[in-house]
């Protein structure tokens, strides 16, 4: 079984991983000025997938000066071509659906059906954005007779986008689509573990893009990415990652005066009312926790359920997690896949250990599976948590796998201090029947996202981000083409 993994790995990795492995500046596939190169590993086989060229300060700067010149046109295009130029992209990325999400599963771990869904939305993501592309305007401000106020919407210029490994060709997609339907170029760097996805997408559309309207610059985040956000040719900053470095990008970004996106980690909170429909609960929760192995930001990983109900919603979720396969995530039947790699596993299983030290009590899962088919790869089982104190460090601080915490709640209001008692506040969940008791909660909720009777839905357009340390910005939504663009103001004498 593991040689049949190894050997299914083998033959897709000869399908899908991109020819061209170098940075992709001004329109040209190049080599990074040290001759640097990092190898992207297969979560799943642990065998190394690609050995791609990792970019420096040196190359920051060339893809910034690519950005740079392709800007005196792109900047100045009509929101027409703009348009046209992100229906092509969505195009392309349909057209290559599978390819695509192939190369993700091998690249990053995730199930292939999953996979197959960001695909879908990373292309929709780019025809929302070419469908506003032309409806970023100023407006006339009122005055008295001796003047005319009008304000023009205009591009930043040149914007740094820094992407992690979670969801490869979707956070790229959220990234690129509205800086270009703003008029903007961009400099990306993808995250190290996961940057194949980035560049097949620069090769798919190649020929459609203007040379240097996107430069993508694979490296580590110190070598590839501070340099980015401390470079004085980029006018605005997008960052998605980890609170601890969205700080240090902050700090950087305040040295040269830089707007900023941030979307960082969360540590949502699922409620579940004694009114909830169970399957909903249960499916709900399965989705918030176990969707992309727990490597979502907006993962519900803490569990808020009524005591009425715990004992009967525990035996089903028990069960739920208990049921899900384990395994290759090339194939149609699985469910959870392996974490991105093993630093990630081992921090994973980590704060399992630590929790299990401190008397928690492990519900199911807790460890690595011992499927001898599985043992190359950085795979967790599904765990759940309970009896932990709400203070844990495995309770405030973000896993980012697949582990959920437990706790049941009697009174509205305690329950709801606890929801909101951690530096987060990225999404939430909650489960009711009762629309009232749904409203209610949904205000006194900390968090950028409630979703009701349901968890890690994105319709196209919903506005994304964090409340507290969760982030800075929006992004997928209207509003998010306007934090691409700076306002004139233009006053004339009548
Ligand atoms: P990270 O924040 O270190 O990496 C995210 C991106 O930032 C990568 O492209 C990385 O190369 C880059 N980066 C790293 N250091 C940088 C620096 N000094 N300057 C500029 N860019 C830099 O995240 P990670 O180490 O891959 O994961 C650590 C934890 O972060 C995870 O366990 C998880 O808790 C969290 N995380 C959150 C998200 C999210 O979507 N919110 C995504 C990935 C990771």
């Amino acid at each position: 079984e593991q040689s049949a993994i190894h050997e299914r790995h083998a033959e897709t990795a000869a399908e899908v991983v991109p020819e061209q492995l170098g940075l992709y500046i001004g329109g040209e596939w190049v080599e990074s000025a040290s001759g640097a190169t990092l190898e992207t590993r297969d979560p799943t086989t642990g065998e190394v997938l690609a050995t791609v060229s990792a970019g420096n300060a040196a190359d920051i700067d060339r893809a910034v000066s690519a950005a740079q010149a392709a800007f005196e046109e792109w900047g100045s295009v009509s929101p027409a071509k703009r348009q046209r130029l992100l229906e092509t992209i969505a195009d392309r990325i349909e057209s290559e659906l599978d390819a695509f999400a192939r190369l993700d599963v091998l690249d990053n771990g995730k199930p292939i059906t999953e996979a197959r869904g960001d695909v879908y939305l990373a292309a929709e993501h780019f025809r929302y954005f070419a469908g506003i592309a032309r409806d970023s305007a100023g407006e006339t401000v009122p005055t008295d007779g001796s003047r005319r106020v009008t304000t023009v919407k205009e591009p930043y210029g040149v914007v740094g986008q820094i992407i992690p490994w979670n969801f490869p060709l979707l956070m790229a997609a959220w990234k690129l689509a509205p800086a270009l339907a703003a008029g903007n170029t961009v400099v990306l760097k993808p995250a190290e573990q996961t940057p194949l996805s980035a560049l097949k997408l620069m090769a798919e559309i190649d020929d459609a893009l203007p040379a240097g309207v996107v430069n993508v610059v694979p490296g580590y985040g110190p070598d590839a990415g501070e340099p980015l956000t401390s470079h004085s040719g980029v006018r605005k900053l997008a960052f998605t990652g980890s609170t601890a470095v969205g700080k240090q990008v902050m700090k950087n970004a305040a040295e040269t005066v830089t707007d900023v996106t941030l979307e960082l980690g969360g540590k949502s909170p699922i409620i579940v009312y004694p009114d909830a429909d169970l399957e909903t609960a249960v499916q709900s929760t399965v989705l918030a926790i176990f969707y992309n192995t727990g490597e979502c930001c907006t993962a519900g990983s803490r569990l808020f359920v009524h005591e009425e109900i715990e004992s009967e919603f525990m035996d089903r979720l028990v069960a739920a997690a208990e049921d899900l396969t384990v395994g290759d995530p090339l194939l149609d039947s699985t469910r959870l896949g392996p974490k991105v790699s093993e630093e990630q596993r081992d921090r994973t299983l980590s704060y399992i250990e630590k929790a299990r030290e401190d008397g928690a009590s492990i519900l199911t899962g807790g460890s690595a599976p011992d499927a001898d088919a599985l043992s190359d790869g950085c795979f967790v089982e599904p765990t759940l948590i309970g009896d932990i104190d709400h203070d844990h460090e495995a309770v405030q601080e973000e896993i980012f796998g697949p582990v959920l915490e437990v706790f049941s709640w009697e009174g509205y209001e305690e329950m709801i201090e606890l929801a909101n008692d951690v530096e987060y506040g990225l999404a939430s969940g909650v489960i009711t029947s009762d629309i009232e008791q749904a409203n209610r909660t949904a205000r006194d909720l900390e968090a950028g996202t409630v979703w009701v009777n349901q968890y890690n839905d994105f319709p196209t357009g919903m506005p994304f981000g964090g409340y507290k340390q969760s982030g800075i910005g929006r992004e997928r939504g209207r509003e998010t083409l306007e934090q691409y663009t700076q306002t004139k103001s233009i006053d004339i004498s009548l």
